[in-house]
Order: C-alpha cells, then structure tokens, then sequence
C-alpha cells in the first residue's frame, strides 16, 4: 500500500495504459449500450480510457456507431483470430459432442452451446494476446446487460497501477462445479510439476474445502467485472498454467470457465496483497449484485452487508433466477465471521 491507496486522487506521472475490453456479439448491442452508459457516466467520461471492443465476426456498423456515440474516448473494434476460437487439432470432435449432450441434459449452464466453450478458452488464454491489446498494460472487462450503481471518483487504473495490483474483482460466487470436474486435478498436476512457478507468498488456502480433503471449494471470482495486468495474464506462469489446461482438454470435454481459472492462476501466482477487492463499486451481473455499504451519496443501489450482498437485490432480468451464492468471505479471511453469541446479524 502507498499514501495513492488512502488518497487516490493524488497524481502519479503518467497515464496508464489501459483499456475498457468487451467481447460482445452484434446482437447484444443494446445491452451493450446500456453498461457503456453507466461506466461512462459514473467513471469513464472523466478519465477517458479507450474501448476495445471484440467479436468472432466483425462489428456491423450500427454497432460502431452507437458504441461510439456513447463515449468521448477512442474506440477499437477487433476480429478474434479464428485460430483463438476454433478446435485444436488435439481435440477429439466426438468426446465434445458428447460433453455438449452431457452438460446440457444435466442442466450445466449453456453447457450445450459451442460458442460458450470458445468464449470461455477465449477469456482464459487469448485475449491478452489479441495484437491491439498489446499496446496497453491494463483492462476492465466489461459485459452487456451489467449495471454500474456508484459514482468513481479515481483513476482505478491508476490505482491499479501504483499499488501493483494484478487483479481486481467485486464478487466471489461459488459455481456449478459440474462444469469443470477434472479442474482441480489438473490443477495439482501442474503444482506438482512446476512447484517452482508458484509465489512464495501466494496464500491458496482459502480456496481448499477442509472437509473434502483439501479439494477445491469451488471459490471463484466472478469474472465478468475484472480489472487486470495483462502482463501478468502475458507472464510464463499463467501461459504455462494455460497451456496445460488447454491440452488437457477440459475447454471442450468439460466446460471450465475462465472465472475458476483467473481465481487459481492469480492465487498461486501473485501474493494475495496483490489482488483487490472493489468492495467500492457498485455493480450488477444478471442476478447477482453487489452494492457497497455506506455509500449512499454515491451510489444509487440499496447498501447491504457483504454477507447479503447477492440477496437483498431487485432481480432486473431473471425474477425467476436465483443468485449464485456469495463465497467472498472465503477470500476475506474467517476467524472474527462466526457469529457471536446472542448476534443475530453483522454489520461491517
Ligand atoms: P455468462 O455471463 O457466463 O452467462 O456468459 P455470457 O453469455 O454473458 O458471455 C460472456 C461474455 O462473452 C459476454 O460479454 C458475451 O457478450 C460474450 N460472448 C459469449 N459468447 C459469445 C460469442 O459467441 N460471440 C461473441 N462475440 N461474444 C460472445
Ligand atoms: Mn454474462
């Protein structure tokens, strides 16, 4: 931590070199609008940073143009490589059909599109990769449909960038595990093969299950709002945990995500001090929500406790739906969580 960490509004030289990054289809092109508006009018519009926009095909040019109308800053608008979204040659064509058939009788979450499979590979190894995204050092990721709730008033890449952070997140939500069963297995053979890759303060601990022998709980940052150092996603550590993901096979035989992945690579590669916790930005993803507490003169969502903050929500697109469930006490550490006698709720 430095005094930029207490007072962030202080200057540091230099603007970082970042981005606002979202692969998005054509067709998702209002609710793409509808997140750009609100980052821009609670963050971006004072600080300018460029969109870079992503696609398996290219952008339509009513996409370019209303994109472009809603920000001031430079826009980019970027083909995939189809090398990064296509079947490696190591895949058999039929054990994917088969996943497909699996995962989606079973009711894993889009577990029978192929196009999941391709953006999932896609967030966990390729983007940072993207030849554009090369002249920057830092991005946010950021979706369609999402919601941005609190006015932000710093640079948070400057932020990022003088307080050495390599990953920021603002929700941790346990997901369906069936999507990645060989994960974490794969996971300790790459332990076990490069002990050497891991960081000698990185603290993984919170993401092993003590009453499963240590397996993985399954603790995941949510992905979809990520503020991050693409050198460290470019660096030997993550590439290598990448690749030995990726001819494993489990992008297309299971379905792993990249949240799970971002969530170990960044645990055993970075100290933990090295990865922040936006508790200050009011946001939400489909049902899921997190809304800072004692920010009401910022922010225009209802404040809850951590502990609530995936379930006091207005539902905006699936009333049916139920939130995932909250996992970020895992990451926050355990000991002073348990209830004291006679407390029947916590307040931060
Ligand atoms: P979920 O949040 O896990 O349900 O996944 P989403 O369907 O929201 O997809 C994650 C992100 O990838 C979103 O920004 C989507 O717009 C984008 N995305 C997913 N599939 C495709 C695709 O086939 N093409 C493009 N261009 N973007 C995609
Ligand atoms: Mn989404």
């Amino acid at each position: 931590m430095n005094v930029r960490s207490i007072y962030p509004n202080i200057p540091s030289p230099g603007k970082p070199r970042a981005a606002l990054i979202s692969l998005v289809r054509n067709s998702e092109l209002e609710g793409l609008m509808q997140s750009m508006h609100q980052l821009e009018y609670h963050w971006n519009r004072k600080y300018q940073y460029p969109w870079v926009f992503f696609n398996d095909e290219p952008f339509s040019e009513d996409f370019r143009k209303a994109t472009q109308n809603l920000t001031s800053a430079d826009c980019y608008y970027e083909v995939v490589p189809e090398e990064h979204w296509s079947l490696p040659d190591w895949i058999d064509e039929g054990r994917f059909m088969n996943s497909l058939e699996y995962l989606g009788a079973i009711g894993v979450g889009k577990g029978w599109m192929i196009s999941y499979r391709h953006m999932c590979r896609w967030n966990s190894g390729f983007f940072y990769k993207h030849p554009r995204l090369l002249e920057f050092d830092f991005y946010w990721r950021v979706e369609p449909d999402v919601h941005f709730f609190c006015d932000i008033d710093y640079d948070v890449f400057r932020f990022v960038r003088d307080n050495k952070i390599k990953y920021g997140f603002n929700m941790a939500i346990l997901d369906d595990a069936r999507s990645f069963p060989s994960l974490w297995s794969r996971t300790r053979s790459f332990i076990n093969k490069h002990p050497d890759l891991i960081h000698p303060e990185a603290d993984l601990d919170w993401l092993l299950d003590p009453l499963n022998s240590g397996d993985y709980n399954n603790c995941q940052f949510f992905s979809n709002f990520e503020v991050g150092d693409l050198r460290y996603f470019r660096g030997e550590a993550n590439e290598k945990y990448f690749h030995w993901l990726d001819q494993g096979g489990g992008f297309f035989y299971e379905r792993f995500g990249d949240a799970p992945i971002h969530t170990l690579s960044v645990s055993m590669f970075v100290p933990k001090r090295e990865i922040w916790f936006f508790r200050d930005i009011g946001y939400q993803h489909d049902t899921n929500r997190h809304c800072p507490p004692q920010a009401y003169d910022r922010c225009i969502c209802e404040p809850t406790s951590i502990d609530e903050n995936f379930y006091k929500l207005v539902p905006l697109e699936s009333p049916q739906k139920k939130p995932a469930d909250t996992c970020i006490r895992q990451f926050l550490g355990g000991d002073w969580l348990k209830k004291k006698p006679g407390w029947t709720q916590e307040k931060e």
